[in-house]
């Protein structure tokens, strides 16, 4: 028999798998470091996950969340059939490169490589060329301009390093880690002139002051990515939607595990969708405590980026990021530092409760203030 190594695709070998932010078990702590909300879920649906755990655990849940569906096709306005409900957003991810990009191996037959490109702009959301290496596609990292905003078409086409047929562009909006915001109708303007599907990762939106949801409606290769773990507090459930053309969704249906999502989960989101004012209350929380924090850290000589999601990039004085790292974690707090070049001095603070950033400012003080 061959060793184990051996007995593993040499793509899988070589892989450098997605590192997921530390969920470390010290008591304490704050965690500032993967974008979970502060705030808990509501009452409401604490009460609903409760009340289904008994012997009906025995049971398969329902195999395409149904229910959950029709309530989100009653929320955005489109028909169950534009909507398919994923084991949080990063299953549905993987399913569009599975369901819409050539593996490499097949390309020479192909009359253009494009369809074995995943495409996406970088700095983001770094699980997407774990995705296409996984899948033995080809990755197309296209920078985006120095303060996040996105290349203009003609800057685009000028580069030359776009490609317009991509089979898969995935665009990050509002972006991770930068923050930023984009219009729709720069979206807009970007996702008519590709060829392949685009995929608007919208995992931050609502705490955007826009949404490109009409996109994934009026344009039958434009898909929305949406997730219950970050706004809706529900990192731990594990639920995530696309919106689109009904026959890019019954393509990702086709290639789905039958049960692919939870049945508590199932019933955590819906019972969600019946409070949504309790969310919106903490949405407007949460950019109260973002502008403040913001505007501190910046009298604390941080550089902060203006943000449209649940956490900022900042980029501080006197050390380097990676020292305030270890120096915020000897303090009990927990942010996140990302080693590639263009956010290297950066860290990425997710906003906490106002008494969880009010010991962020504090730490940050003494440390500026610490003799040496
Ligand atoms: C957190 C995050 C996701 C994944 O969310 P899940 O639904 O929990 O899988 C997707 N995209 C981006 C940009 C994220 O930050």
């Amino acid at each position: 028999m061959n060793t184990p190594r051996l007995l593993t695709r040499p793509l899988v070998r070589s892989l450098h798998p997605y590192v997921p932010g530390e969920q470390p078990k010290i008591k304490g702590l704050i965690k500032l470091n993967t974008n979970e909300n502060p705030y808990p879920p509501s009452p409401r649906v604490l009460a609903a996950v409760k009340a289904a755990v008994d012997g009906r655990l025995r049971l398969y849940p329902n195999p395409s969340a149904d229910g959950l569906r029709e309530k989100l096709a009653r929320l955005h306005g489109c028909r169950p059939d534009n909507l398919v409900v994923g084991n949080g957003s990063d299953e549905l991810l993987a399913l569009a490169t599975r369901a819409f990009v050539e593996p490499r191996i097949v390309e020479r037959g192909m009359r253009s490589a494009s369809r074995s490109v995943v495409q996406y702009l970088t700095p983001s959301y770094s699980l997407y060329p774990v995705l296409a290496a996984l899948h033995g596609a080809a990755s197309n990292a296209v920078p985006f301009n120095p303060d996040f905003s996105l290349p203009s078409l003609p800057e685009l086409k000028r580069e030359r390093v776009w490609d317009f047929r991509a089979a898969l562009t995935f665009i990050t909006t509002p972006n991770a880690p930068g923050g930023r915001g984009y219009r729709t109708d720069e979206l807009e303007a970007l996702c008519r002139r590709m060829k392949g599907v685009v995929v608007l990762d919208e995992a931050y939106v609502d705490f955007a002051r826009e949404h490109a949801l009409r996109l994934a409606l009026e344009h039958p290769h434009v898909l929305v990515s949406r997730t219950f773990s970050k706004a809706y507090s529900l990192c731990f459930q594990r639920i995530g939607y696309f919106v689109g053309h009904p026959e890019l969704i019954e393509a990702l249906h086709k290639i789905r595990d039958s049960y692919n999502v939870n049945g508590l989960g199932q019933i955590a989101a819906e019972a969600t969708l019946e409070d949504l004012p309790y969310y919106r209350r903490n949405f407007k929380a949460i950019l109260a405590t973002r502008e403040e924090t913001s505007a501190r850290l910046g009298g604390l000589g941080f550089q902060v980026l203006p943000s449209e999601t649940n956490f900022i990039l900042a980029r501080p004085p006197r050390f380097s990021a990676e020292q305030w790292l270890e120096k915020l974690r000897a303090r009990q707090i927990l942010v996140r530092w990302f080693s590639a070049p263009e956010v290297r001095n950066d860290l990425r603070i997710t906003i906490g409760t106002p008494a969880e950033m009010e010991r962020l400012l504090r730490a940050a003080a003494a440390i500026l203030g610490a003799k040496r």
